[in-house]
């Protein structure tokens, strides 16, 4: 009998929570695996956990993870329908951004998450994630704000809501991560 995707993405859970396969493995106090249901209609995707998604395990807690809660929630898609996950699963040290080997080593893991979450919409938060979903070389600012057609789902890029953070709440930042996302909703059928 074939497998439920729910116990496909528990054995997946599992081996993700025990990869050591990058340096990365050496610092985290937990792997992130991503949170969730499986399946969603909307996949979101960061860069990597910082300090508190490490101590916790989860992604998105600290206050970037409050204002992704709070804009989703305007978008009318509160987090708890959402499937939020991250290009790699451990924290670099110092939040630094993963190198181009760590990212290339963990790709699998979130190309099989994508497999079994199997999203219509995925937003991309900021350069490492539309990196990883669209190729290296192109600028956010040149993609962000409107859908992309990859092997079946739009992509949508958009901002870190950590630089939405840094810009304040009434940067320029935030309004256009407000606007995407609302646009990720929109795209749902
Ligand atoms: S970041 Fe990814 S590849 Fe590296 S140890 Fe963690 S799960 Fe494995």
């Amino acid at each position: 009998m074939r497998e439920s995707t729910d116990t496909r993405h528990r054995a997946l859970a599992g081996q993700i929570a025990c990869c050591t396969a990058c340096p990365l493995a050496a610092g985290r106090t937990t792997v992130v695996v991503g949170s969730g249901p499986v399946p969603a209609p909307l996949l979101v995707v960061g860069e990597g956990p910082g300090a508190q998604e490490d101590a916790t395990g989860r992604p998105f807690v600290g206050r970037a993870g409050q204002l992704l809660d709070r804009l989703l929630v305007a978008a009318g898609m509160p987090r708890e329908r959402v499937a939020v996950s991250n290009v790699v699963k451990c924290r670099p040290p110092g939040n630094r951004p993963p190198t181009r080997a760590e990212v290339v080593t963990c790709r699998g893991w979130l190309a099989a998450q994508i497999l079994l979450i199997d999203p219509e919409v995925i937003v991309t938060l900021g350069g490492t994630a539309t990196g990883w979903a669209l190729g290296r070389g192109l600028r956010l600012a040149d993609v962000r704000g409107r859908p992309h057609l990859v092997e079946g789902r739009s992509i949508l890029p958009t901002y870190h809501p950590s630089a939405a953070l840094r810009g304040g709440p009434q940067g320029a930042t935030v309004a256009h991560l407000r606007a995407d996302l609302a646009l990720a909703v929109g795209l749902l059928r």
